[in-house]
């Protein structure tokens, strides 16, 4: 039995994830054994209870369920978002889910703002670290200067570059570490030493250095010539979310975090990149993709790989037919998205 715990979160989080319930229904339907809880966490929670995630709450989830699917967390009401790093962050650090998977494989040329290349061309993969860096949250203000840190630890960075370069290795295409470390000395020297000794323990995988700044400008030049890329988290959150805008824009990029280590039962989050948007929440017209795919990431993960593509192929079929949410250009409300995905789905 795949136990899933569901964390709709903040802002259109909740609404995004109204799409994933009918998926799960469906897949449990075909044979699959899974069942799911929902967990109420989130800014309304936090306001009401002044808790972001109960330790009791946070024990069950790592011992007793396989993965989480999570929509979104930030609310303007908390504008510290101490409710997130108390939620989210404490996730993915204390669950040690270190690697953060991106991929992006835009379904329409039309979607693909670049002159001269085609939908079909890009197929790029971001591997992002997803606990340290500017995560630590550590640093201060002082009355003329502030200083943030970032902290990188060899484990988390080796842990991040080895599945990358397993990735690279079993698709057999090249892969690139964009990095500053001509700047970033210390930390991203790490990555540089740590990067090395992999590519010795990787002989037959093509694997290069790239400087952050260079790469993004070479990723809108030429996308064709990437397809693994790996990061630390906030490089890699920038290479992300530029490539969210090949395949039309915040709304459709989805992500999966694990453990590949498996410290705990639970090892895997899957959520969409986009945060909780509260400039459109509660409107009804957030695009349902990023989390449906994100789903669909989870299935290919848990080996479902017939509903993983059942789900894909749903999403490019409702988008060839022209449906969409406005930030992809169309009138469809996410209502309508999930419902046209889903009977796209039962189809399948
Ligand atoms: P975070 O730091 O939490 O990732 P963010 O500041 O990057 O958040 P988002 O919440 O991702 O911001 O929103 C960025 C923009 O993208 C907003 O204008 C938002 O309306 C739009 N957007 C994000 N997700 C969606 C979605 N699912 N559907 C439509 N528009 C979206």
């Amino acid at each position: 039995m795949t136990r899933i715990a569901i964390i709709p979160g903040d802002g259109i989080g909740p609404e995004v994830m109204e799409s994933v319930y009918p998926v799960l229904e469906w897949v449990r339907k075909q044979g699959r054994d899974a069942e799911w809880v929902s967990f109420p966490y989130g800014a309304d929670h936090f306001l009401r209870t002044g808790e972001a995630l109960s330790d009791a709450h946070f024990q069950e989830l790592r011992d007793s369920f396989d993965t989480v699917l999570f929509g979104a967390v930030g609310d303007p009401r908390v504008p510290d978002g101490r409710h997130a790093e108390a939620l989210l962050l404490r996730l993915r650090q204390e669950l040690e889910l270190h690697v953060n998977y991106r991929p992006c494989f835009p379904f329409l040329d039309g979607h693909v703002p670049l002159k001269g290349v085609r939908a079909s061309e890009i197929h790029i993969e971001v591997f992002r670290e997803n606990t340290e860096g500017p995560y630590c949250l550590k640093g201060h203000t002082e009355p003329d200067r502030a200083v943030d840190e970032a902290v990188h630890s060899s484990k988390a960075v080796r842990i991040l570059l080895k599945a990358a370069f397993e990735h690279a290795k079993q698709k057999e295409c090249p892969l690139t570490v964009a990095h500053k470390a001509n700047v970033m000395k210390h930390g991203h020297g790490l990555w540089m030493r740590v990067f090395n000794e992999l590519r010795a323990e990787f002989p037959e995988v093509k694997a290069s250095g790239m400087h952050a700044d260079a790469l993004l400008c070479a990723l809108v030049q030429d996308p064709k010539r990437f397809a693994v890329i790996a990061a630390d988290n906030f490089i890699g959150d920038l290479v992300s979310d530029l490539l969210a805008g090949f395949q039309g824009g915040m709304g459709v990029a989805p992500s999966a975090s694990w453990a590949p280590h498996r410290p705990h039962r639970c090892a895997a989050l899957f959520e969409p990149v986009h945060g909780s948007a509260p400039d459109i929440a509660g409107k009804g017209i957030a695009n349902p993709i990023g989390m449906l795919l994100s789903t669909a990431l989870f299935f290919q993960r848990e080996g479902w790989s017939k509903e993983a593509e059942a789900v894909q192929g749903a999403v490019a079929a409702v988008l060839t037919r022209g449906l969409a949410t406005p930030d992809l250009g169309g009138t469809s409300t996410c209502r309508e998205m999930q419902q046209a995905i889903q009977k796209e789905i039962k189809t399948c």
